[in-house]
């Protein structure tokens, strides 16, 4: 895949870029460790003031780089300003937070005595130079949930973005060196994801992190594993979105839109699945899809716009068929299921809501990313768990309920990193993010997120027989 900056609301080529040949990688890889050398043993305070640095030039810049992310992947421009702010305030969570998330810890005296110890703490300590590899939905704010605790922690970022958003992934290295960090702390390496694995396979490079698809995710965990690497992958997600009848159903179906549009609905955590309890079903179907089928498709630059175009033409592809598999199958489409008329030049396609889904439809147990939402009708609280659960991924979900038994059951017996109650699932820096199954391993975000990359060090002094 070029690297290049591609409208995908009209599909013109703006501007190419060269990849990166190994003398600049190696270039890279040689600052990374220079860098991580020095930076290592910067203090938090210092730290802390570099990273507020950044926050604060990112919120300066918030239009400009807003616009950029738009032009490269399509999103609502009042999404991309959100997704810029949002990045501020994780820049500045961790900024604030660090210090206390990587305070040393101390065993309680009898278990220091017990351990033959005068005494011991565990100590919080930088990996070195992690590898960041990243997708373009949230060209920003994917490798800022990474970089603001990896550098919090004292470790150097390597950044390998999507092909398709290289001006975002210029702004970062940019933003982190105006903010002072020193050289080499944050780099971004214009590669295409072939170079991904010699980059791994380089001894100067300590772990990985990637954010992506299920191919991509097992390719460089396969690799990393290979080198004995540390990684966390935050990979696809189908979440479900379920709802009980004591549910507002007013507040649920106005939010199962925004759960599932979102980002053009190309996000990992956007609701999929929409299992409804069949008391309800109808009446949520009914308001669900009038409400979908009302939503403005066109210029994601524009005020008025809900829904931009996908970010890619393969991805729309991709989509298309996923859609005309069910609906060969058996589904039928309640809105959409199509290409928006008008819009011949973008990569658009129609909100769409199908119903009537199988287990032998692809979209049964593949990632739908575009705003294609499917539902499902459940005959109880058992059949609702059941469904939820039958998907190969396990990232979020949300549960539509007043009920307390039924709120501790879906607590109890999600299969996901998340269960978010009575509204949408969200990431935030205080809370961990991640999923289980085929979403991927580790979590970011949160103390979780910082201690990821960090040598979890146990330093034990022994009792002095003569003191
Ligand atoms: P993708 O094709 O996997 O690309 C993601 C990144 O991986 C890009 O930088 C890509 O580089 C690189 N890549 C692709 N194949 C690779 C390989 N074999 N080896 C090494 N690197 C490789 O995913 P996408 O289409 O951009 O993003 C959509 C996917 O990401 C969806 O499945 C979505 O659910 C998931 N996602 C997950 C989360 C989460 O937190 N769990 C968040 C956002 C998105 P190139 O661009 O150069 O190909």
């Amino acid at each position: 895949m070029p690297i290049a900056t591609v409208n995908p609301a009209n599909g013109k080529t703006l501007r190419t870029f060269d990849e990166l040949g190994a003398e600049g990688i190696e270039r890279c890889l040689a600052a990374a460790v220079s860098a991580f050398r020095r930076y290592r043993t910067t203090d938090l305070p210092e730290r802390a003031r570099l990273m507020s640095r950044a926050a604060d030039l990112l919120e300066e810049d918030q239009e400009s780089i807003a616009r950029t992310m738009t032009t490269e992947m399509g999103k609502p421009l009042a999404a991309a300003r959100a997704e810029a702010a949002k990045c501020v305030k994780a820049m500045r969570w961790y900024a604030g937070h660090a210090e206390i998330l990587l305070a040393d810890e101390y065993p309680s005296d009898t278990e220091v005595k017990d351990s033959g110890a005068a005494h011991a703490r565990v100590h919080y300590r930088p990996l070195g130079a992690v590898l960041a590899v990243m997708p373009w939905n949230f060209p920003l704010w994917q490798v800022v949930r990474f970089a603001a605790p990896a550098l919090m922690a004292g470790n150097v970022g390597l950044l390998k973005h999507a092909s398709n958003v290289p001006q975002t992934a210029l702004y970062l290295e940019d933003l982190f060196r105006r903010a002072g960090y020193p050289e080499g702390c944050f780099q971004t390496l214009l590669v295409g994801s072939r170079a991904v694995e010699g980059i791994l396979r380089d001894p100067r490079v300590a772990a990985a992190t990637l954010t992506g698809s299920e191919p991509a995710g097992r390719s460089v965990a396969a690799i990393a594993g290979d080198e004995i690497k540390k990684t966390v992958l935050e990979l696809g997600g189908s979440d479900p979105y379920v709802v009980m009848p004591s549910a507002d159903l007013d507040r649920a179906v106005r939010t199962a839109v925004t759960a599932r549009v979102q980002n053009n609905g190309q996000s990992c955590i956007a609701a999929k699945r929409f299992i409804v309890h069949t008391d309800v079903y109808d009446e949520f179907a009914e308001r669900f899809t009038a409400r979908m089928a009302a939503l403005t498709v066109g210029d994601p630059m524009a005020d008025t716009t809900d829904v931009g175009p996908l970010a890619s033409e393969q991805g729309r592809a991709d989509l298309e068929e996923l859609v005309d598999d069910a609906v060969r199958r058996g589904a039928t489409a309640l809105c959409g299921g199509g290409r928006p008329k008008g819009l011949d030049e973008g990569w658009f396609y129609e909100p769409t809501v199908l119903a009537g889904i199988t287990p032998g439809m692809r979209i049964h147990h593949e990632e739908a990313f575009g705003p294609v939402a499917t539902l499902y009708r459940a005959g109880g609280l058992d059949e609702a768990v059941e469904l939820a659960n039958d998907t190969p991924f396990g990232l979020s979900s949300n549960v539509w309920t007043r009920d307390k038994g039924e709120q501790e059951r879906f607590a109890r017996d999600i299969e996901a990193g998340g269960v978010f109650f009575n509204g949408m699932t969200a990431s935030h820096p205080a809370l961990p993010f991640g999923g289980v199954k085929r979403s991927g391993y580790g979590r970011e975000l949160s103390g979780h997120g910082i201690r990821e990359f960090c040598n979890i060090t146990t330093v034990w002094h022994g009792a002095d027989p003569e003191a």
